[in-house]
């Protein structure tokens, strides 16, 4: 099988498992209990927290664990926005996750903010003038992602949060996809908060950090036990913040040789497919995009066929969103980018990880060739 669905999840690094394995058998303790094995989680915890605030360059403080990338959103989008005594408004993208989307919905819903989405442009991107166009004396919060899931689409987030900034409205970035692959120092980037999720970078499921500038009040999704600093309640998962610390300071340690290696497979994908497949457009941002991220359009074909046919041919990958799996509606990405929805339903994602390699990319283009005339000769 050739995997390249590595937006969607990534396996478990040995190594990640090797630092975990402890805190899932002898050292099982729980972080909060008085007792050495409690102190032996503690000091795991507070560990696995300081390398993580070293590669986001904050406070070991201002580092919250989550379940994931979906509650590190949901703490940040609606934790900030409802602790925010300036009012009801939140500004955010119509190019979010869902996290970041359901969130604002539900403060516009059950909490009468009103939310701005702001459109996007033909390649995913928003511009700082958009933001700076809409911001108000009542906006809570601005919640701008700083890579696109779907069509790898990087945003000038250190721009917007330079305009956001000036107005005192808290910045918040979704950075689930580019951890591991961009620059996540939040001082660099302006923000006030940051999601980022474990098992987008060889960490398991099931864990995620929220960074969240230490004078920036937040109210908890999560009540209970006051662990976190009382930020998020729940018995600490030492083992998968353990896990993420190691993933995310493996991935940090070679940063700059994987993502060159990531962007010549990816352009090599990206050539070979519109070589082979003339028909075919390459959505999101063609300069300015993740490394591994390589998605498309297949006028003329249905997106789902030519995923079956990739996977009868041995590879796996997306037709977007696997968040957003189950629904056969069009990618909500695509149609803000302008696209149009019969257009959108033919869309493919490939995303790349470390263990692709030059030949597989090969085999890749083949097989996408063939597979769409394979689809062609069907929906004909
Ligand atoms: N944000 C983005 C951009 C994502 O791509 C994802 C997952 O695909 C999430 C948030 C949710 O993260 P998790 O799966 O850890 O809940």
């Amino acid at each position: 099988m050739i995997y390249l669905d590595s937006a969607a999840t990534t396996p478990l690094r040995r190594e990640v498992l090797e630092a975990m394995w402890p805190y899932l058998t002898g050292e099982f303790g729980n972080a909060s209990s008085h007792h050495t094995l409690g102190e032996s989680a503690a000091r795991a915890l507070a560990e696995a927290r300081v390398a993580i605030a070293e590669i986001l360059g904050c406070r070991a403080s201002e580092v919250t664990f989550t379940s994931g990338g979906t509650e590190a959103d949901n703490l940040a989008v609606k934790g900030i926005a409802l602790a925010s005594p300036r009012g009801r408004h939140v500004v955010t993208t119509s190019i979010e996750h869902e996290a970041v989307l359901e969130s604002c919905e539900y403060l516009r819903r059950q909490q009468g903010f009103e939310v701005t989405y702001l459109p996007v442009d033909g390649l995913g991107r928003v511009s700082a003038e958009q933001v700076k166009a809409v911001l108000r004396p009542d906006t809570t919060l601005c919640s701008v992602m700083l890579a696109n899931n779907e069509v790898g689409t990087i945003e000038p987030v250190a721009e917007i949060a330079q305009v956001t900034a000036f107005l005192g409205v808290p910045m918040h970035t979704d950075a689930v996809q580019a951890a591991g692959v961009l620059d996540l120092g939040v001082r660099m980037l302006g923000v006030e908060a940051l999601s980022i999720s474990g098992h987008k970078l060889g960490a398991p499921k099931g864990i995620g950090a929220l960074y969240l500038r230490g004078r920036v009040p937040v109210e908890p999704v999560m009540h209970g036990g006051g662990q976190e600093r009382g930020r998020r309640s729940g018995t600490e998962n030492v083992a998968g913040a353990v896990g993420l610390a190691k993933a995310l300071r493996l991935a940090e340690s070679s940063r700059a040789e994987r993502v060159e290696r990531l962007k010549k497979l990816r352009d090599a994908l990206i050539g070979g497919v519109l070589a082979t497949v003339p028909s075919a457009v390459l959505t999101g941002d063609p300069g300015n995009r993740l490394p591994g991220s390589a998605s498309f359009c297949f006028p003329g074909t249905s997106g789902e066929a030519v995923l079956l046919q990739l996977e009868q041919r041995g590879i796996v990958c997306s037709s977007g969103s696997a968040c957003a799996a189950g629904s056969d509606q069009p990618s909500h990405v695509l149609l803000a980018m302008g696209i149009a929805p019969e257009i959108a339903q033919t869309a493919v994602r490939f995303t790349l990880g470390d263990a692709t390699l030059a030949e597989q990319v090969e085999e890749v283009v083949r097989a996408v060739g063939e597979a769409s005339e394979a689809v062609r000769a069907i929906v004909r």
